[in-house]
């Protein structure tokens, strides 16, 4: 049986823009600074914020691209660049951006200052690429806005404990905005970017995909680890943490987007399902001969990033991105395993809190699969979460009949692609 949905109203409309005299931080990606018009754009959007009373904190991705092109630039002249000089060439995209921006919005007639990661007081731990933020030391940026400026903060970056700079891995512009947001005790923290929202599959597969119009954290952290590219994960694990309420929006629509909060802060009635997200890069290990123990410490210490995990009887398998596949064949040859794997396959996660107490949702999903003709490798869950590895050819289909089972489609007419 098909579950219905029960629609997901958010009873916290906070739009942090329509509140008065609040601070706001509107953190906008790559695709909405991409162009000198689309920067003028945003910086007329912050400045509206400003002008509405609010203390403004604008949190820049690179322009659309730039990020891609310094990593291009790296490895044409070095196989594998030094971590820290990596960081050195890659933050420089958001401080584009940042003083651009802040360029754009003095020539508007208002007061602005962009300042670097480091600037802004957001320490990092060493890890160079993947850094977490260990401290934000607001105090420059509560200064600039007590004079009045409307600061912009480059994201994805932040200083060490050991004054380095670092950053804060692909797609960490999210989490620079989020921990401002916890730092500087904004209510919201505002996600522009070029879709309108999240949505209940990716709108670029299945034509009639939803936009959710709010979610709990939990939720989104497994739709953003089960392929869901609009927040990073960190982003979300830190708004959970410091109880950041979200809004991904459009920069383009002006549109209410997808509210992120705590279950009861975000929906009256819960969804039972929330979307079906999707990965097309994954191979499968089926490992013989080895401890547990032994095997994902060596996987580890050669940086594969496991992802699913089962054990039957003495044969372990396991899953992991298909860019770490030469380091994990080395691993499972030097420990003498005996194994095979399955490359080119793609996992679909069927995600939604309502799973928790409403049965009858995994017989809903492998009624639909199996009607579909499609066979899954293996099945893992989490309490709120169904995940099938099944082959890449046929990840397309499984999204759009899962979406059908559990009735997810918008109502009323397709939407104009993604
Ligand atoms: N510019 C960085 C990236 O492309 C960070 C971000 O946009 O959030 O990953
Ligand atoms: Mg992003």
């Amino acid at each position: 049986m098909a579950s219905a949905q029960v629609e997901a109203v958010p009873i916290v409309a906070r739009d942090a823009a329509r509140t008065p005299a609040g601070l706001v931080v509107m953190k906008f990606g790559g695709t909405s600074v991409g162009d000198v018009e689309k920067l003028r754009a945003v910086a007329r959007r912050l400045v509206a914020a400003r002008a509405a009373g609010h203390r403004v904190v604008g949190v820049l991705s690179a322009m659309g691209g730039a990020t891609d092109e310094l990593l291009e630039l790296a490895h044409a002249v070095s196989p594998s660049p030094q971590a820290r000089e990596l960081d050195m060439l890659i933050s420089v995209g958001e401080r584009v951006s940042s003083a651009l921006c802040a360029m754009a919005i003095i020539e508007l007639g208002y007061p602005a200052v962009s300042l670097t990661g480091s600037q802004a007081g957001i320490v990092t731990d060493t890890v160079h690429g993947k850094a977490k933020i260990v401290d934000v030391r607001a105090r420059r940026i509560n200064a600039a806005l007590d004079d009045g400026a409307i600061v912009l903060v480059a994201g994805f970056q932040g200083v060490s404990t050991e004054h380095e700079v670092t950053t804060l891995g692909r797609g960490g512009s999210d989490t620079t905005a989020v921990a401002l947001a916890a730092a500087l005790g904004a209510d919201t923290c505002e996600i522009y970017t070029d879709v309108d929202g999240v949505f209940s599959a990716d709108p670029r597969l299945v034509r009639r995909a939803r936009l959710l119009p709010s979610l709990a954290y939990d939720e989104m952290l497994e739709l953003a680890a089960s392929g869901a590219a609009v927040l990073q994960l960190r982003s979300v694990e830190f708004a959970r943490n410091h109880g950041v309420l979200l809004h991904v929006r459009s920069t383009f629509t002006g549109e209410d987007g997808t509210w992120v909060g705590r279950e009861d802060e975000t929906v009256l009635e819960k969804a039972i399902i929330s979307g079906v997200a999707h990965t097309l890069e994954e191979t499968l290990y089926r490992v013989e001969g080895v401890r547990p123990a032994q095997l994902f410490a060596a996987l580890a210490d050669a940086q594969v990033n496991v992802d699913t995990i089962v054990r039957t009887g003495t044969e372990i398998v396991f899953s992991a991105p298909e860019q770490d596949t030469a380091a994990a064949r080395r691993v499972l040859d030097e420990l003498g395993a005996r194994w095979s794997s399955s490359a080119e396959l793609g996992k679909v996660s069927v995600v939604g809190a309502g799973m928790k107490s409403h049965p009858g949702v995994a017989a809903t999903a492998f009624a639909a699969l199996e009607a579909a003709g499609v066979e899954p490798e293996i099945v893992t869950t989490s309490p709120i979460k169904i995940a099938c590895h099944v082959d890449r050819a046929d990840v397309e289909r499984a999204v759009q009949a899962l979406h059908d089972a559990f009735e997810l489609a918008a109502a009323g007419a397709e939407r104009a692609g993604g």
